[in-house]
């Protein structure tokens, strides 16, 4: 097939979610994994869902279907097999799907271990993806056969199916070189000629269009994009055989990369013009041979598109565009499916939303009213505009209350405490531990019986007084076992809480917790983000009698722990009518106000844990030191209402801090417990670096293994620390909380690790 045959098209999405409305591809995949389903049940179930999803696009009047979305693990997984650049340990698994899974979550076969493939976060999204290793004799090879296979299935049922990879420059811009390899990307242009095998092999299956996503190009993270991008794409343009190709990008706006793609032989671009950047377009004089794929419904986010608003836009990108098609921003894998499900939502909020569904629907309206005129989806756009309205004059959304009782905090500098120096010497005096206090992060194991209370109590089976009752006695154990291990700072153990931010967000007003909106955040795991719609204010105290409780049962300081705010907004849908700042700061505030209910009943410290702090820093470094600015003011402003004597303390989860070092001391926590399982020194010495004076707890063992670490392994990592801080700083704990852990492991882990601590305590 010529490029010039394939047909136009005028309503897309980039992707679509695939673990099922209900969750199905998690459960079969997790039954599959331990063997109580076969493969045929597995298959069927994904076969299903797949037909599900392009069936829905088409009746939903999409004109090209994106297929090859649908994924068993991950979609940079799926690359991986397609360019044949699984590492060579996982060759020993002779399945190809049982191999495709020991490179996901690794594993033992034929009594070998195989450790998996890293996994990290895909952009600045909650999904993770399978890192792709390339070593110095990775070769690139072909395997079509799933691709091939989703389009058989989409010919099948007569779809316009457009096959969907990552493409060469985000493919090895995401990947790690290892055992010595030089930077992926030297390995482009090798790479480039697999695509083009890729692209005549789909020619001659009769694909009309591809698509190949390409995000990378609307980050700053690697040089040289846009010559990076001519090259490529007028390479795989000037192939004599291909589909027409279409190049999209999302999460940014495309600088350099939108005219070296334009000048390219490509037929269409994808912009995400959610993130704004159609005024880059009228720029680019060669886009007048292009199709535009214009990303104007909001992939990854749940509000509902001002459809007037998104017609103006397209109107600007008909002017720089020889073709307009209409498209979410990027796949609706980062939203739930539907709204349908959601019955609790009351009306004013439901106007406001779109999940996945409602997305497409709105992609079909736009590219209606774009060919055929406004009034042609004018009653579509009266409901918008009424939602629109509605929401400006929603008083959830305008607590004047709050904000004037945050404007006054704030400009009373209320997110500063006293000295560092000065409040360790009140805290010293008020808690008098002992040096290299022991402590743990939070959780302990969520346990059968919680999860089983917590189901029953959802199902009404039991009422909330046998929960919290059930809770109490979780509490009492817990607090009676760190007594016996002798560990000096104890905690409630969180047994209450399902979710360190739902947990929050059910509690505080402003937030909606969704019944089935879940989302992939890796493989088979789902989480349900609340969406944070208005205001944020706490009706009444969320933590303390829990905290209360524990600290009766004991003579020792108990830490209330708390979720701080960066996380908290990580970690739901939050609304873009305001700056995130803002709201960030409204969330600090309500976190603040918990934080001195706990102090007046007793609690002498409290943790605000943010392991999201890392996470939400933006891709783009001209964003980087606002955020860093704000996500600092925010903590702060949630942790200085507090007196001197009060012990603050916080715990982040990853040790590749690199660009949030210096932010990390500028929280000015009291204390700070860190993940360093890889090496002590690193981390502490990154910060001593950036001048961080305060406490510091590196994890002195890896709670993601079930390995239970021995005592001499802990004293060695507790010496290693303390040639990098004096011991008045170090305190000595697990590198996280320990839900995911067996009670037995955790009981001798932390008996091994208070023995390890008296050893070097007597060492002083
Ligand atoms: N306090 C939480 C816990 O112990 C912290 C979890 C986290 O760091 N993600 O589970
Ligand atoms: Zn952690």
């Amino acid at each position: 097939m010529t490029t010039q045959s394939a047909p136009l098209f005028t309503a897309t999405t980039l992707g679509s979610p695939r673990v099922g409305p209900n969750r199905e591809l998690k459960r079969a995949v997790e039954k599959y994994w331990s063997k109580k389903i076969d493969r045929a049940e597995l298959e069927a179930v994904a076969a299903t869902l797949r037909g599900d999803t392009v069936r829905h696009l088409a009746d939903a009047g999409v004109d090209s279907i994106p297929v090859n979305t649908f994924s068993y693990y991950d979609h940079m997984l799926d690359q991986s097999v397609l360019l044949g650049t699984l590492p060579p340990r996982v060759a020993p698994v002779t399945d190809m799907l049982d191999r495709y899974f020991a490179a996901a979550r690794g594993g033992t076969y034929d009594g070998m271990d195989i450790a998996p493939l890293e996994m990290t976060k895909w952009f600045d999204t909650n999904y993770h993806y399978l890192v792709p290793e390339i070593a110095p004799d990775t070769a690139f090879s072909l395997d079509p056969a799933k691709i091939l296979a989703e389009l058989d299935e989409a010919a099948s049922i007569d779809i316009a199916a457009r096959p969907v990879i990552v493409g060469p420059i985000t493919y090895l811009a995401l990947s790690k070189a290892v055992d010595g390899a030089g930077a992926p990307i030297e390995r482009l242009d090798e790479l480039t000629a697999v695509y083009a095998e890729l692209l005549q092999l789909l020619a001659a299956k009769g694909v009309g269009w591809v698509q190949i996503d390409e995000p990378i190009l609307a980050t700053d993270s690697i040089d040289h994009l846009g010559a990076l991008a001519g090259n490529v794409y007028s390479r795989l343009g000037a192939l004599p055989t291909r589909p027409a190709i279409f190049v999209a990008t999302y999460f940014g706006p495309l600088t350099d990369a939108l005219p070296a793609l334009a000048h390219t032989p490509i037929e269409a671009i994808g912009v995400d013009l959610v993130y704004g950047c159609v005024d880059a377009l009228a720029a680019v004089p060669a886009l007048a041979d292009k199709t535009v794929v214009a990303g104007i419904v909001d992939g990854r986010n749940i509000w509902r598109t001002d459809l007037a608003a998104a017609l103006d836009t397209l109107d600007t990108v008909r002017r720089a565009a020889g073709n307009v098609v209409v498209s979410t921003s990027c796949s609706t894998l980062h939203v739930p499916y539907s709204l349908e499900p959601e019955t609790g939502i009351d009306d004013a909020l439901r106007s406001r939303l779109a999940f996945g569904a409602e997305k497409v629907a709105e992609v079909v309206t736009l590219a209606k009213g774009l060919a055929q005129g406004r009034e042609a989806i004018a009653s579509e756009i009266e409901t918008s505009n009424a939602a629109a309205a509605l929401r400006s004059t929603d008083p959830r959304l305008n607590n004047t209350d709050i904000r004037s009782r945050l404007d006054a905090i704030r400009a009373a500098g209320a997110s500063g405490r006293g000295i560092a120096a000065d409040r360790r010497t009140a805290q010293q005096k008020r808690l008098n531990l002992p040096t290299l206090p022991t402590t743990t992060i939070g959780s302990y194991p969520q346990t059968t019986e919680i999860r089983v209370a917590r189901a029953d109590l959802r199902a009404g089976r039991i009422d909330e007084a046998e929960y919290v009752q059930k809770m109490k006695d979780e509490v009492a154990a817990v607090i009676a076992l760190q007594e016996e291990l002798g560990i000096d700072v104890l905690v409630h153990g969180e047994p209450e809480r399902n979710d360190m931010v739902q947990y929050f967000a059910e509690q505080l007003d402003g937030f909606f917790a969704t019944q089935n909106g879940w989302v992939q955040s890796y493989g088979s795991r789902c989480v349900r983000p609340p969406i944070l719609y208005g205001d944020v204010a706490r009706p009444r105290p969320m933590t303390v009698a829990w905290a209360a409780y524990a600290q009766s049962l004991t003579a020792k300081p108990v830490k209330g722990m708390l979720t701080g705010p960066v996380t908290i907004l990580a970690w739901s849908f939050v609304r873009d009518d305001q700056p995130l700042a803002d709201t960030a700061a409204q969330v600090a505030l309500a976190i603040r106000d918990e934080t001195v209910d706990l102090e007046k009943a007793g609690i002498a410290i409290i943790q605000v844990d943010e392991p999201a702090l890392r996470e939400l820093l933006p891709l783009r470094s001209e964003e980087k030191q606002d955020y860093l600015a704000w996500s600092v003011e925010a903590f702060r402003l949630a942790t200085a209402g507090v007196r001197d004597d009060t012990q603050i303390h916080t715990h982040l989860c990853y040790s590749e801090f690199g660009e949030v070092i210096g932010a990390i001391a500028d929280l000015d926590a009291d204390v700070t417990s860190i993940e360093a399982a890889r090496s002590h020194m690193e981390v502490l010495t990154d910060l001593n670096a950036v001048g961080f004076s305060n406490g510091v707890g590196p994890g002195v063992y890896d709670i993601h293994s079930p390995r239970v670490p021995t005592t001499d392994e802990m004293i060695v990592a507790l010496r290693e620390a303390l040639a990098a801080v004096p011991a008045e700083r170090l305190w000595v704990n697990p590198d996280c909380g320990l839900k995911t852990r067996k009670t037995d492991e955790v009981i001798e882990s932390l008996r091994n690790m208070v023995a390890a601590a008296k050893v070097v305590r007597a060492e002083r």
